[in-house]
């Protein structure tokens, strides 16, 4: 980049900017463009599809540069931050009027990808999260932004995993590092999360950063927050004024699910698209407003684990449910609620128009209707969340007063001011009217006087007013009566020196009026940036009832029952659905399960063929946890359930989606993470486990951490499995039990039943199953001869040892396996189950088997 040949004064200056902003695009403002140089704009041309050019193209060494017309750069802007770059915007900061030597210029704004504010970037109900990261050699601390609604959260976290958790958790696309961090964690936060990384070492010392973050407790939460505050003031570099004091939370404080497990259980985004088609929250989501559908997503990421919390929410649906009014009334009020969370996030940053304030007083005019409806209610929660409903008489009556209901876009045209607000500006309106009603007359009394019927008084902007004839009457026209202007292919125009007075007096009351509306604006602006704070509130209370009607409405809707929670490791559902797939399927498609694991029961073992919805059962239990722990009600005739700490999963399909590592590996490390963190209180879901090795090898792994669970690990587990040779496990493991899917034959066809029963499924079920397919008969009794043959060779699990730290021991059949038998194995190892019908299946079943 650096050049040989001597720079003009305008590089220097793009030079010396450009060193502060390497890691950005520098926009740098020449005229009515943003130009970019050298790699910038090799780069962007690239990206934005721009026309590469160079500057000083006869120069040994012209310069590579290439731009975008500064109305048209917020496309490019936002094109480029959802690349995830980042983008340096610098402007003429002096009049080049008035400007001595090179006009003087400054970057104004970093935009990035954690502090977009504009509305195109960013989803109505998605929050967009700026996270900061820092070690102080014991804990990370940890703080979160929102910068377009104001968010500030922070907290201390013990570990790398309980980093990722939350990083990922909050969907944050960029980072900001405020000490040094650890080269590994850095590549796993880019590899999982792909963000963009920022930091922000110093901390300059500001009050008003000190009171935001003067409730926080731990030192390393402060220090971190405080950078976080200085890194958004030096990029943002304007008014911070609705970014809310700093809240602590622990994660411990509620139901922690990994980066996997959130994933795999598909809870806000579908693991087949990334979108929101398809998932726990698309199904939960009636919310009216952006800010419920962002509440709603909180807290769907953080459900609950104290009882008292869960049941306040869990009563206020009830008393939603239980009250007279119509929901579609609360609903209609809550539509016409504006994003009053971001909007004062725009306030403060000083971006709202005419129209916005509009909207800000449709939204508060319906805080009393909202408030009228659930006034009825008079319960404990909901009395405390009507007290924050405030309905802001003053602003709505001052933006009524102040505010045309016509007011355009733009803040410096005018007619955004009512009449009768302000009488300065009544007054210049006054005389805007008056001279333009003299005019009319003007246009009268001259017809009169000169006869001329078509006379007429005119404006334009090179001219002003004048009084325009035609050329076939121009003869009728006294010499010397007007003072000629213009002369037209058909008509001349004139002026009078009292034309001439009178338009000077309306352009003067146009001037004026017009900026005095815009400082009037400004003004009424200032008064609603003093109700941030009050907007704030009303907004997180709007939000709340919105995510609570959206769970009533949910409940009525598809016969939700509200769960009883228990402290006891007890659990019961009766009648479950796993809530997605029904609304999927329809209500009268879906088979409805039972779970039923008392106090004593640990592990239920299911097995079950492919596709006969194992894995369904499993997500319905996680998801019914998940709803009942978030305060919603639950898809099932009654429930009774523990509140867990934790859920763990190991559920397939996901597996192709995580980059660089095997199956089997991702199988292991999920395992891994739930046997060391689990705990009695916790809920651990295992598909299949142990498929992705070959077949002992992954058998006497599941059977292994079975027992680990049942000894060590003490958690509510569901274990799903093809070994049926498992099954045995019960006689040894009391607190496991065998449950299974039933399948009966129907018109010659096996049909899976999707229903669970008591005990171990059928082991000759293969067989059956190959019957009613119709296979020739002295080859279904060759397999079940060969399946006997294989029993009697002890292919059954190993009795559990007494102490799980044991060895097992060896099993017998790993010799004694001819060629052909491998090369059988093989295939069925190649074989993607989940790719393959049933029917496939038995093909494949009769290719094998005729190979030994
Ligand atoms: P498995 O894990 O046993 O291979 P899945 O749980 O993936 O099977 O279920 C296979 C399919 O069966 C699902 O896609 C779903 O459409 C259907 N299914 C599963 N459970 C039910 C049920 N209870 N009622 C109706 N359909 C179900």
């Amino acid at each position: 980049m650096p050049q040989k040949t001597k720079n003009t004064p305008m590089m220097e200056q793009y030079l010396s900017i450009k060193a502060n902003y390497q890691d950005a695009f520098l926009f740098y403002r020449l005229g009515d463009f943003y130009e970019m140089f050298y790699d910038d704009a090799i780069k962007a041309a690239q990206i934005l599809e721009l026309t590469l050019t160079s500057r000083n193209r006869n120069a040994d060494e012209p310069i590579p540069m290439c731009g975008v017309p500064y109305h048209a750069a917020q496309g490019y802007i936002d094109t480029l931050i959802e690349q995830g770059y980042k983008v340096a915007i610098c402007e003429q900061v002096e009049d080049p009027k008035t400007a001595k030597g090179m006009v003087k210029r400054e970057v104004v704004q970093l935009v990035t990808p954690g502090t977009v504010m504009d509305a195109k970037g960013l989803a109505a109900k998605d929050n967009n999260f700026l996270t900061a990261l820092s070690f102080n050699g014991e804990n990370y601390g940890f703080a979160y932004v929102d910068l377009s609604t104001g968010e500030l959260k922070a907290a201390t976290l013990p570990d790398e995993e309980a980093v990722l958790n939350e990083a990922s958790a909050l969907q944050t696309k960029e980072i900001v590092f405020t000490s040094e961090i650890d080269e590994k964690l850095k590549k796993t936060l880019q590899e999982r999360l792909n963000l963009v990384f920022s930091s922000q070492m110093e901390m300059t010392e500001n009050a008003e950063f000190q009171f935001l973050t003067s409730e926080l407790g731990e030192a390393v939460e402060k220090e971190v927050t405080g950078k976080l505050l200085c890194y958004l003031a030096e990029t943002q570099k304007r008014s911070l004024a609705h970014i809310q004091k700093a809240e602590s939370y622990q994660p411990d404080h509620y139901l922690k699910m990994d980066y996997y497990s959130k994933f795999n259980l598909e809870l806000a985004q579908s693991i087949r698209t990334g979108k929101k088609h398809g998932t726990l929250l698309w199904l939960l989501d009636e919310t009216k407003t952006a800010m419920g559908g962002r509440l709603l997503k909180q807290w769907l990421d953080r459900p609950l684990i104290q009882q008292k919390q869960i049941h306040t929410r869990q009563e206020m649906v009830q008393s939603l449910l239980d009250s007279y009014f119509e929901r579609a009334d609360l609903q209609e009020a809550l539509t016409k609620v504006y994003d009053l969370e971001r909007l004062a996030g725009r306030v403060a940053f000083g971006n709202v128009n005419g129209r916005d304030l509009l909207q800000l007083k449709t939204s508060l005019m319906q805080v009393p209707q909202i408030r009228n409806l659930l006034s009825g209610i008079n319960k404990g929660a909901w009395n405390d969340l009507l007290l924050d409903l405030e309905p802001m008489d003053d602003l709505v009556r001052l933006i009524e007063e102040a505010i045309d209901e016509e007011a355009p876009l733009a803040i410096t045209e005018g007619n955004i001011i009512k009449d009768g607000f302000n009488e300065q500006l009544d007054q210049y309106r006054l005389a805007m009217r008056n001279g333009k009603q003299w005019l009319a007359e003007l246009e009268a009394s001259e017809r009169e006087a000169t006869g001329i019927k078509n006379l007429k008084v005119g404006f334009n902007r090179v001219f002003g007013y004048y009084i325009e004839i035609t050329k076939a009457n121009l003869a009728n026209l006294a010499e010397g009566r007007y003072e000629r202007k213009q002369t037209l292919a058909n008509a001349e125009r004139f002026i009078t020196p009292e034309l001439k007075k009178l338009e000077t007096q309306i352009l003067e009351a146009e001037e004026k009026s017009v900026d005095l509306e815009y400082q009037l604006f400004l003004a009424v602006r200032e008064e609603v940036k003093k109700a941030i704070m009050r907007l704030q509130k009303l907004a997180k209370a709007i939000s709340s009832v919105d995510v609570l009607q959206s769970f009533a409405t949910i409940a009525e809707r598809y016969q939700y029952v509200r769960p009883n929670l228990n402290t006891k490791q007890e659990l019961t559902i009766k009648e479950g659905r796993h809530p997605v797939v029904e609304k999927v399927l329809g209500h009268q498609e879906y088979i409805p399960n039972s779970i039923v694991m008392d106090r004593e029961t640990l592990i239920l073992l299911i097995t079950g063929p492919n596709m006969s919805g194992k894995s369904t059962y499993m997500r319905q239990l996680a998801l019914t946890v998940i709803m009942a722990q978030i305060g919603s009600f639950v898809p099932a005739e009654s429930a009774n359930l523990p509140i867990f700490d934790r859920i763990f999963t190991r559920i397939g399909a996901s597996d192709d989606l995580i980059a660089g590592q095997s199956t089997f590996m991702v199988e292991m490390m999920e395992a891994n993470q739930a046997l060391r963190h689990a705990t009695p209180n916790s809920l651990v879901l295992f598909d299949e486990l142990g498929r992705g090795t070959a077949t002992y090898d992954g058998m006497a792994l599941a059977q292994a951490i079975i027992e680990y669970i049942h000894k060590v690990v003490k958690a509510k587990t569901l274990f799903s499995t093809h070994y049926h040779e498992l099954t045995i496990l019960d006689e040894a493991l009391p607190k496991l039990r065998n449950i299974h899917v039933g399948a009966v034959e129907k018109e010659g066809e096996v049909v899976f039943l999707h229903k669970m029963m008591e005990g171990a499924a059928d082991k000759s079920y293969g067989i059956h199953v190959a019957k009613i397919a119709g296979l020739p008969t002295d080859l279904l009794e060759r397999a079940a001869t060969i399946l006997q043959h294989l029993e009697k060779q002890e292919t059954t699990a190993v009795k559990p040892k007494d102490r799980v730290s044991e060895e097992v021991e060896q099993i017998s059949l790993f010799q004694e396996v001819s060629t052909e038998e491998l090369g059988v194995i093989d295939t069925l190892k190649k074989l993607d189950l989940l790719d393959t019908t049933p029917r496939e299946a038995l093909n494949i079943l009769y290719e094998l088997q005729k190979r030994i």
